[in-house]
């Protein structure tokens, strides 16, 4: 990529990017490249100068079959033809209530709520669960509980939940904390525990905080079997079968946010269904629509939604977001839909899955590598005694070699498109490998304080 892209330059001056410091990209030192894209088409970035990168992260999570697909964006070009925006209230239009109805079907929960950002799930979801209880008579109840690590978004509300210093710590005075209970996290294992051992202990410490704080809770928010921007920390499922038991038994909603692991990243469709269980509240964004437009949705149980139902206004949920619900969004998911249904996904990615394993086997193998883990199509590696800055000199390194990997900390992960072809998975395993060493190998030159971003 050419450094002086004037893309590049303009984006700089005009564009606040997310997630980043911007001086990062201009400073003397080993600034970090922004990279201009002129096209993608599966699993390939494009950019002006002809170069291609592999998206080895999906575009942070969120792309699940490849960029510009045929059949989403037929889908997209038809719904164009015929309605681009009506807002929902007062109105409705079949994309909204098909994808409803499917992804009702889909996960025994219905009564969709429809938002634009994962952050504005968790928004619906910790607000209709707070009031559902004020409208029971339980006004009390309106604290939630978080696991340590997880991440729920970076709106005010969701930042209440999400365990992650450096997002949180400057806005402090601005929210209102949750409690966080241990994470389950198998990489804890202490003097010859399992993963369902650690899984247990997590378990039985929610236990005893709901014990004492039940009656002011809520709800408690997990990310099913996968903390994602913890690291990609993973658990047994045995954990969410033990924490339905105790929500259950001190009355406490579940939310489980399934914005990353959900649409087959963890090789079912939803990541809770491994463990048999069915949460009251379940967060979607990212891959729903296969990474093409904006959307996210909230369902919860029919008794969520019965307390809500009533002929005083005031116990309606009064939450409107102006796109909620949009025909465009809604279209590009009903195709992603139409695609785990038509393509077997599930079985493909099982597959998939197990190829990339063995093409990423250098990589787990090489000395300084440490909990090699993978949840399906998530594959994750903590790198021994990384050196300071560790995640932006990977980046750079993975860039050179036509990769897009970000590590998060010292933990280095690759979640590519389900699509990724034999081949593709070469390039990846090839790249991820040779950008360690190079990694490892550089003279630290700018010791700057690291960023932990993902
Ligand atoms: C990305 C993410 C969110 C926030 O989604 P945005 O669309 O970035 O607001 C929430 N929860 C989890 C688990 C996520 O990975």
């Amino acid at each position: 990529m050419s450094l002086n892209d004037p893309w590049r330059q303009r984006s700089l001056a005009a564009v606040w990017h997310p997630c980043t410091q911007m001086k990062q990209h201009q400073r003397a030192l080993a600034p970090q490249p922004l990279v201009p894209i002129a096209r993608a088409e599966g699993v390939w970035l494009h950019d002006h100068d002809g170069r291609r990168y592999l998206d080895a992260i999906s575009s942070w999570w969120v792309n699940l079959f490849g960029h510009n697909h045929p059949a989403i964006r037929a889908a997209l070009c038809d719904q164009l033809d015929r309605l681009d925006h009506v807002m929902l209230a007062g109105f409705t239009h079949a994309p909204v209530v098909e994808l409803s109805e499917r992804l009702g079907a889909l996960t025994g929960l219905g009564h969709a709520f429809y938002g634009s950002d994962g952050a504005s799930a968790t928004e619906i979801a910790l607000k209709m669960s707070a009031h559902c209880w004020r409208n029971r008579g339980l006004p009390g109840k309106n604290r939630f509980i978080g696991v340590s690590g997880g991440y729920h978004g970076e709106t005010v509300g969701a930042l209440a939940v999400t365990d992650i210093p450096l997002f949180r710590e400057a806005y402090a005075p601005l929210i209102r904390l949750a409690a966080t209970v241990p994470s389950p996290d198998g990489r804890l294992a202490e003097g010859g525990e399992t993963p369902e051992d650690v899984a247990e202990r997590a378990a039985a410490a929610l236990g005893d905080w709901l014990s004492a704080h039940h009656a002011e809770t809520a709800a408690l928010i997990v990310e099913p079997l996968v903390q994602c921007a913890a690291g990609m920390a993973m658990h047994h499922p045995r954990y969410l079968q033990r924490v339905r038991a105790l929500c259950d038994h001190y009355r406490v909603h579940l939310v489980l946010d399934e914005i990353a692991v959900g649409f087959g990243r963890t090789g079912s469709l939803f990541a809770h269904q491994q463990a048999g269980i069915r949460p009251d509240f379940l967060c979607l964004s990212k891959g729903l629509t296969g990474g093409t437009l904006p959307l996210s949705a909230v369902l919860c149980t029919d008794e969520v939604y019965e307390a809500f139902y009533d002929d005083q206004t005031v116990r309606g949920f009064l939450h409107s977001h102006s796109y909620t619900g949009n025909p465009l969004a809604c279209r590009a998911a009903l195709a992603t839909l139409d695609l785990f249904e038509q393509t077997d996904a599930l079985a493909l990615n099982r597959r998939t899955a197990k190829r990339l394993a063995q093409q990423l086997q250098p990589l787990t193998d090489h000395p300084r590598v440490r909990h090699a883990r993978q949840a399906g199509m998530i594959f994750a590696w903590d790198v021994q005694d990384a050196p300071a800055d560790f995640a932006q000199r990977y980046a750079r390194q993975a860039l050179a070699r036509g990769v897009v990997l970000r590590p998060i900390g010292a933990t280095l992960y690759c979640m590519p498109p389900y699509v990724i072809t034999e081949e593709e998975g070469d390039w990846l395993a090839r790249g991820a490998l040779a950008a360690l060493q190079a990694t490892l190998d550089e003279v630290p030159a700018d010791p700057c304080p690291g960023a932990v971003v993902p």
